[in-house]
């Protein structure tokens, strides 16, 4: 059981800066976080962990607990796949090199993505996208908000659903690592391998239980139950997933700057009955 001065804190375990695709500095965020009363932050940035040390810093300033972690892309049965590294030693070897390889394949990725978008009319795609990526990762966001400034899209949704979704001029097949050794890297780092928005992932309830099994298998850790997306049936079927595949529970709004105004930094639902919180792995 845990003491009330743990279950009273406010968590927020997903969210992201300008090193990957986010808007806010490491600072910035932090000092958000702490302005809506989140009293626990897992700074969780896509393939970088370079935002974590400004962040480190600026929850000491602020009086917040800082979470070091990573968003890991990896690619199962041709899906994406994200998982979240929470608690991680963002200094571990295995983890920097194995990023290190992901932010490669990003970097070639986004050069296939220019070239797809500069044949669909796009002008400058890769270069234009570039300058909106203020860490070492190019990500689909910036190029979206690159189609927004340039007039090609209305908002980032529209891009997507655009020029970057399957089926669209932009679209590059991702091939990134396989969700097993994804798992691997974070456990290397000491972290807690945790499945990212499973509700995003479009695919059937069989394949769904087959993924979780494998994470499993794999030695992941926990599921996000509650998401900044928040959708009450949903929470509950992966509160039951979780309980049936051994897994602990998450709660992440996965914040990426205040232009979503439709989520915010610890603005989360509590967890069905009988989750066991991923934090619960820490307090032991
Ligand atoms: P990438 O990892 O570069 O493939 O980009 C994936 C990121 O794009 C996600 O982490 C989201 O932040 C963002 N994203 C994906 N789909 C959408 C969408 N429909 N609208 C807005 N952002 C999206
Ligand atoms: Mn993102
Ligand atoms: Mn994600
Ligand atoms: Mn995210």
């Amino acid at each position: 059981m845990l003491c009330s001065c743990v279950m009273s804190k406010r968590f927020d375990l997903h969210s992201h800066t300008l090193r990957s695709d986010g808007v806010l500095t490491p600072t910035e965020l932090v000092q958000r976080a702490a302005e809506k009363g989140v009293d626990v932050l897992a700074l969780t940035d896509h393939d970088v962990t370079d935002g974590i040390a400004e962040a480190s810093a600026a929850a000491s300033e602020a009086g917040i607990e800082l979470i070091p972690g990573v968003e890991v892309s990896v690619s199962w049965e041709g899906r994406t796949i994200h998982v979240v590294g929470l608690a991680i030693d963002p200094a571990n070897t295995e983890l920097d090199q194995g990023l290190a390889r992901l932010r490669a394949m990003r970097n070639e990725r986004g050069r296939d993505i220019g070239e797809r978008l500069e044949r669909a009319g796009v002008e400058n795609a890769h270069a234009g996208a570039s300058e909106y990526a203020q860490g070492e990762i190019l990500s689909r966001t910036h190029f979206a908000r690159f189609l927004v400034d340039r007039g090609y899209a209305a908002d980032v949704g529209k891009a997507f659903r655009d020029y970057l979704r399957k089926g669209k001029p932009g679209h590059v097949r991702n091939d990134w690592v396989s969700l097993e050794q994804g798992v691997s890297w974070i456990r290397a780092a000491g972290g807690t391998a945790v499945i990212a928005h499973p509700a995003r992932y479009k695919m059937s309830a069989g394949a769904m239980r087959r993924m979780l099994g494998e994470f499993r298998e794999s030695g992941g850790h926990g599921v996000e139950v509650v998401c900044g997306n928040y959708n009450a049936a949903e929470a509950e079927r992966f509160a039951r997933l979780a309980r049936e595949f051994d897994l602990l529970s998450s709660c992440g709004s996965d914040f990426h700057g205040p232009e979503q105004h439709w989520l915010e930094l610890g603005k989360l639902a509590p967890f069905p009955a009988g989750c066991i919180p991923v934090w619960e792995r820490w307090a032991a």
